[in-house]
Formats: structure tokens, C-alpha cells, sequence
């Protein structure tokens, strides 16, 4: 056995060998591109070489042309995705055509002008990637520029990624980012000497056109040669160890970077949520509840009515309006109010599969803990429907469904009078009510409903005040929650 793995060592040692020698082939050629032309024509025309890849899926062409004037080396990665590819493609296309520009126009003399384009690959996960592009041009004699160009995409979904998915981009947490990016520079003297202060600033600005790459143990961030610093400085590679980016990542970034140490709540179970006060004994209480928003023109006009009252209210959300308005939710939440999860699409969730009923489930109960930092305290599964499974898997999460004890008939009565009619007619101490904040007549009724609720001596609780009420008082309708 012993020989055997000798044998082996060599074979592999002289593999290694002819290894090394053809990498330091390859590269002495794509690093030399004058000693390619071999003929008198050839140095007119585009060359293109190919570089074996040691990442499945991609493959890497260097394209090459040198005439007297100038010559180039574009490193042209393809993959799978033809739309990922036309990206990338028209990306070098440009910078091509450019270079070809400034060297027509560049004053004529011996020196050759000279673009080289030069890819680096970082993996994150088997099919999730970073290119990094650094350009390197120099025409007509003038100072050469280094530049930078970033992608971050998935293989086999053919997806592109922006900051966005690996980075939790709300107002505080663009703050917070700066500060990082701040402090890390300054940590880099040779970097932060050069800095130009308004230039940093307008970078922060146009944040989504940062140019970024990730992986599970940075966060790096690039600037072009006089993008932020003075000319000294060069082009900017500002490397961010990942620790220090645990509190804005999102819970996907987590995932894909296989960095569950980063997650500061590892527990599953939803412990996370906003405090509640405690109720007078002999009060009379209800909780008012909207479903289905946040809604650009409703919710608003709900919250107003509810502020003028210093009155309390839970809204169940959808995941899906929750993506398209995070300050309504932020406003939601930092007003005092109780935020459920309503699933993310409104889809009856007695008709999904696990999977799917899982991702309604968590995806909302992440959107909304990144925006508010707590997660919702409730379930309310949409038209009230739920089965056993449903009922087991909200008490894992410790996510009670809760559902409502007066139906105000908005959604169907569209009408202010008919509304207010509704919920006086049935509403007793203690009830959960009904109502939709997508429907202007709910939010034209809603006062009136206050009105009358207060003068018959009703306060405006959350859902989680009312229940916690109840438990002490035996007060009000006993269903909904399952817990
Ligand atoms: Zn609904």
C-alpha cells in the first residue's frame, strides 16, 4: 500500500509539473499579446484564446488584437444564460469601442495605446458568482486609468444580483453602511490621505451603483482611479471583513455565504416582537385590524384617523406590499401599531404545498423584521383559512393565527354608512374587527366608527394587548388563537 501511494505522489508531482508549465504558458501568452501574431495579416484581426476554467459552468476567452497604433486583451467570460452573457458582452463591447475612440482621437506618436481587461472570479456558493473586471487603458501617451466593473449573478437561475439581496438597504442601514465603509478607510491610511471627501459622499448617494462582490469572508467594495481619491491613491479595492457586515446582511445572504455564525437570532422560533403595555381590568377594549396593505394611498389616510384618536390597531400584511412600501411599514410600526403576517401573496394556504406555504410564511416574517427589526406577532391566514398543518406550523413559529369576531363587510359593501352600520351593530368588549386598509371607503368610514366606538367608551388596543387582556379578565370572544 505504502508504494502505491508513492507511485501516486510522483504521478501526481509530475502532473502538477506539466500543470505549472502549461498554466505559465497560457498566462506568458495572454500576458504578452505582441508575441502572438505569427503572420503579416493576423495582426490585423481579433484574435481569440481560450483559457481552460476551473469553474464549471463558465467558460473564458481572451480577445485579442494588436495593430501598430494599439492593442488590446479582453478577458470575455461566457456562461449559460444568454441574457447574463449579452450583459457582460455589451459591457466589454463598450469599453472596446471607447478605447477605440480615445485612440483615434489621441494625438499620433510612437506610443502604443493599450486596453487590457482582466477578469476575477470569486465563488460564493457552487452556482452563485462575482466577476470583477479591472480594466487597465492607457492612449496616446496620456496617464494610464484603472478602472472596475462588478457582477454578481446566479448560474443556474440565469439571475443578476443587486447590492440589495446581500445587503439590507434601509435609510438606517445605508447610514451604518457608511459608517463601516468610513471606518475601514480609515483604517487605510495610504487610502484615506488621498480621499476627496464630496466625491466619497456622492458615492454614497448613488448607492446601488456601488461596485461590490461578496463572499464568505468579504465584503469588498472598488472605486476607478480618481473616482474618490486623488490620482496617488489608484484605483480603490476596499476589502470589509464579514463580521462586520453581520447586522445588515439579509437572511439570504446568510444562506448563500453558508455563514450561519452571522446570524445573531439562530433559533427558529420567533421570539422577536414588539413590547405591549398592560390594560385596565375593567376597560372596554377592541382591536381594530386591516388586512391586505400596506396601500400607497389608504394605509396613510388609515394611520392619520388612528394617530388623531391616539388610537391602536394591527395590520395584517402581505409580504408582496410589504416589498413595495418598507417606510409605510416602518411608519406602521414606529407609530405604535401591531404588524401580523398575512401571508406574501394572498394565496389560500390550505391549497399550497409545504414549501410553498413556508416561503408565504417566512419570507413576510423576514421583510418585515428588516424593516422594523421586530417580527409579526400573528398570523391571519388569508379568507380564514387553515388546517391542522397550518395551525401546527405557526405554533413553531410561535405565530398564533388569530382571525376576527366582527367582519365590517367593507370588502363587499364598499360603503361608509353600511360599514359603520356593521360594526355597531355587532361589536362587543374585547372584539377583533375586521377591515381592509385597500378600500378608500374603509378610510372614509373609519372616523365615524372611532367616533361612535369612543362614545359608547371603547379604546383601540393591538391584537397582542387584547389577548393578553383577555387571558387576566376572561373578557371577550374566546377563538382565534391557537397557541
Ligand atoms: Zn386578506
Amino acid at each position: 500500500m505504502k508504494r502505491l501511494t508513492n507511485a501516486g505522489k510522483i504521478v501526481v508531482g509530475f502532473a502538477s509539473l506539466v500543470l505549472i508549465f502549461l498554466l505559465f504558458f497560457i498566462f506568458w501568452k495572454i500576458g504578452s499579446p505582441e508575441k502572438i501574431s505569427s503572420g503579416k495579416n493576423l495582426d490585423k484581426e481579433e484574435r481569440i484564446q481560450v483559457k481552460g476554467s476551473h469553474f464549471p459552468g463558465i467558460h473564458l476567452e481572451t480577445v485579442t488584437k494588436e495593430t501598430d497604433e494599439y492593442f488590446y486583451a479582453l478577458n470575455t467570460p461566457t456562461i449559460k444564460n444568454e441574457e447574463i452573457n449579452d450583459l457582460i458582452q455589451s459591457w466589454l463591447m463598450n469599453e472596446k469601442e471607447s478605447f477605440l475612440k480615445e485612440v483615434d482621437a489621441a494625438p499620433s506618436n510612437d506610443l502604443q495605446s493599450m486596453l487590457n481587461i482582466h477578469l476575477t472570479t470569486v465563488p460564493i456558493t457552487d452556482s452563485i458568482y462575482n466577476f470583477i473586471f479591472e480594466g487597465y487603458k492607457i492612449t496616446g501617451g496620456a496617464n494610464g486609468f484603472t478602472y472596475y466593473q462588478t457582477y454578481t449573478f446566479d448560474i443556474s437561475e440565469g439571475s443578476l444580483f443587486s447590492l440589495d439581496d446581500f445587503i439590507d438597504l434601509s435609510d438606517e442601514n445605508i447610514d451604518r453602511l457608511k459608517e463601516i465603509i468610513l471606518k475601514e478607510i480609515d483604517d487605510h491610511p495610504e487610502i484615506s490621505e488621498g480621499i476627496l471627501p464630496d466625491q466619497l459622499e456622492e458615492s454614497f448617494n448613488q448607492i446601488e451603483e456601488l461596485k461590490w462582490s461578496i463572499n464568505s469572508e468579504n465584503f469588498s467594495v472598488y472605486w476607478d482611479e480618481y473616482e474618490v481619491a486623488i490620482g496617488a491613491v489608484g484605483a480603490i479595492e476596499l476589502e470589509i471583513p464579514l463580521d462586520q457586515m453581520a447586522p445588515l446582511l439579509t437572511p439570504k445572504a446568510r444562506e448563500y455565504l453558508d455563514r450561519p455564525d452571522l446570524d445573531e437570532g439562530d433559533d427558529p422560533q420567533i421570539t422577536d416582537k414588539q413590547p405591549i403595555e398592560d390594560l385596565d381590568p375593567n376597560g372596554k377594549y377592541v382591536a381594530l385590524t386591516f388586512d391586505d396593505g400596506p396601500h400607497a394611498t389608504v394605509t396613510p389616510r388609515i394611520l392619520n384617523t388612528l394617530s388623531e384618536h391616539h388610537a391602536k390597531a394591527t395590520f395584517f400584511m402581505l409580504g408582496n406590499q410589504v416589498e413595495y412600501y418598507p417606510k409605510l411599514v416602518q411608519r406602521v410600526a414606529e407609530e405604535g401599531h401591531e404588524i401580523g403576517n398575512h401571508s406574501k401573496t394572498h394565496i389560500d394556504l390550505t391549497a399550497v404545498d409545504n414549501d410553498r406555504l413556508n416561503e408565504e410564511l417566512n419570507d413576510t416574517n423576514e421583510l418585515v423584521k428588516d424593516i422594523t427589526g421586530y417580527f409579526p406577532a400573528y398570523i391571519r391566514p388569508p379568507y380564514g383559512a387553515y388546517s391542522d398543518h397550518i395551525i401546527n406550523q405557526a405554533t413553531e413559529l410561535n405565530q398564533p393565527i388569530i382571525l376576527w369576531s366582527v367582519d365590517s363587510l367593507d370588502w363587499k359593501s364598499r360603503n361608509s354608512d353600511a360599514i359603520n352600520q356593521e360594526v355597531m351593530s355587532h361589536v362587543s368588549n374585547g372584539s377583533i374587527i375586521l377591515m381592509h386598509d385597500i378600500h378608500e371607503t374603509t378610510a372614509d368610514a373609519l372616523p365615524r366608527v372611532i367616533d361612535n366606538l369612543e362614545a359608547d367608551g371603547y379604546k383601540f388596543v393591538t391584537v397582542s394587548e387584547l389577548l393578553k387582556w383577555q387571558e387576566a379578565t376572561g373578557a371577550g370572544p374566546h377563538f382565534g388563537n391557537y397557541q
